[in-house]
């Protein structure tokens, strides 16, 4: 019979067991991460009105115009889409539960998302992103704040190849000016434009700079800067971030061409690019949004956000060597032999766990030998055989599987204790706590 083989939806990822404990730690020290700067978690749902990400992000942005899962929903004729990023749905949540009554809110998230592009390295249809998001704040200082708690993210990991890539695009009459001189550079060299940008010339000639076609670079270099009409107050906003982000040491590099992909950014907008990572080369992106929530129906409130790229985050990782391929196994891996032997095990893997320790019993007999293959697969640092001898001495054998030391036999409370003297706390994302203590 010719049985159909079920595979993954294109661009979409299985985590495998293999993977599952480094997302885990990620998620972990990312979330701890978040908690220190004073960050609270939201959840939204996957699913939010389309009209959300159409009002926010933009009509004549990528995401909007050809990148969202969207669909209408049968029972009600209203349309939905498949969350293609969260700060929206962070707005909408703020406003819906009127979070800003109670003043300013730092607020951070983590999940998938997902955009219909064309599935690459780095590249996918669903993706895993952790973003923070600051509402109610005006000034610099939380600007900075957000750069500052992504620059020691990635030192606590490790991670030396990332450059921050700053600049400010100012507020919506600045960038009016600016798309008019902008408007009439690109028209004298419309033959030098592609498909796309020819299209967004008159809808959304800033995006133009955003392209990332290599035959237009040229064009995009020469181009007239946003800088150079900038209003005094985004002037200020930006001096005075980059005044504190010198202070807490960081090195940044102006990017003029720095616009980002979505409508919704004013004044700030930052990225954090690598150079380990190819083509998909920015781990995290962020700026400035003082319109957006009365955009989408809120008072009149300023706001700031940024968010990672998880899978890109934890590819840089292994890039900089800075991922376990060693990551641990359980403690111990029960083996036994005999029936009475294998009560006694089933019972002493229970009373490890009772004590704290990640205990995997053998289950489904065998010789010892094939036992101890089992235990060596799953990386567990020691096995405890309960054998027909160890039975009738109430004693058990612990035996190292990652170093050179000896075997021995021992009583339960012995095992334990051997056990828990040699337990060693992860290398990876291990420096947490020491950054913690430093005065
Ligand atoms: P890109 O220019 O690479 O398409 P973007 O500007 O569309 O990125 P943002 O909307 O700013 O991306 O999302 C923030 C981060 O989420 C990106 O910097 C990137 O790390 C990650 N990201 C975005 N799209 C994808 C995707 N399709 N697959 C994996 N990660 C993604
Ligand atoms: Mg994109």
């Amino acid at each position: 019979m010719n049985m159909q083989k079920f595979q993954a939806v294109r661009g979409m990822n299985d985590v495998l067991p293999e993977q599952s404990a480094t997302w885990a730690r990620l998620e972990t020290f990312l979330k701890q991460g978040m908690q220190q700067y004073g960050y609270q978690e939201i959840r939204t749902p996957i699913l939010e009105s389309t009209d959300l990400f159409v009002r926010s992000i933009g009509e004549v942005t990528d995401i909007v115009e050809k990148e969202m899962y969207t669909f209408v929903d049968s029972l009600n004729g209203e349309s939905l889409t498949l969350r293609p990023e969260a700060t929206a749905a962070c707005v909408r949540l703020a406003i819906q539960h009127h979070l800003l009554y109670n003043g300013p809110q730092r607020l951070w998230y983590m999940g998938p998302m997902f955009r219909h592009e064309r599935p690459q390295k780095g590249r996918y249809r669903q993706f895993h992103q952790c973003g923070a998001e600051a509402l109610g704040f005006s000034g610099p200082d939380v600007d900075a704040e957000m750069i500052v708690m992504t620059a020691r993210l990635w030192e606590r990991l490790g991670l030396t190849d990332v450059r921050l890539e700053l600049n400010s695009i100012g507020d919506q009459a600045a960038r009016q000016r600016h798309r008019q001189r902008l408007l009439a550079y690109l028209q004298v060299h419309q033959e030098q434009l592609d498909d796309d940008s020819r299209r967004r010339l008159h809808t959304n000639p800033l995006r133009i700079l955003d392209s990332k076609n290599p035959q237009m670079a040229a064009l995009v270099e020469d181009a007239p800067r946003l800088l150079d009409d900038l209003d005094d107050n985004s002037l200020q906003h930006f001096d005075a971030l980059q005044t504190l982000l010198k202070k807490a040491g960081l090195s940044f590099h102006i990017n003029h061409r720095l616009v980002r992909g979505l409508d919704y950014y004013n004044a700030t907008v930052f990225e954090w690019t690598t150079t380990l990572l190819g083509a998909q080369s920015t781990i995290c992106g962020g700026g400035r949004y003082d319109t957006l929530i009365e955009q989408l129906g809120g008072k009149p409130t300023p706001a700031c956000g940024f968010a990672m790229g998880m899978e890109r985050l934890l590819a840089l990782m292994e890039a900089s060597q800075q991922h376990t391929a060693d990551l641990t196994g359980p403690d111990v891996y029960v083996i036994h032999q005999g029936e009475q032997a294998a009560i006694e095990a089933f019972v002493q893997a229970d009373v490890l766990r009772q004590n704290g320790l990640n205990v995997v019993l053998h289950c489904g007999g065998g010789a010892f030998k094939q036992q101890f293959k089992r235990a060596d697969a799953c990386r567990a640092a020691w096995a405890l055989i309960v054998g027909e001898e160890e039975l009738s001495q109430q004693r058990v054998t612990l035996k190292p599987l990652r170093g050179q030391g000896p075997q021995s036999t021992v009583t339960m409370q012995q095992a334990l204790a051997l056990i828990r003297q040699e337990q060693h706390s992860p290398q990876f994302f291990g420096n947490l706590e020491d950054t913690h203590v430093r005065s």
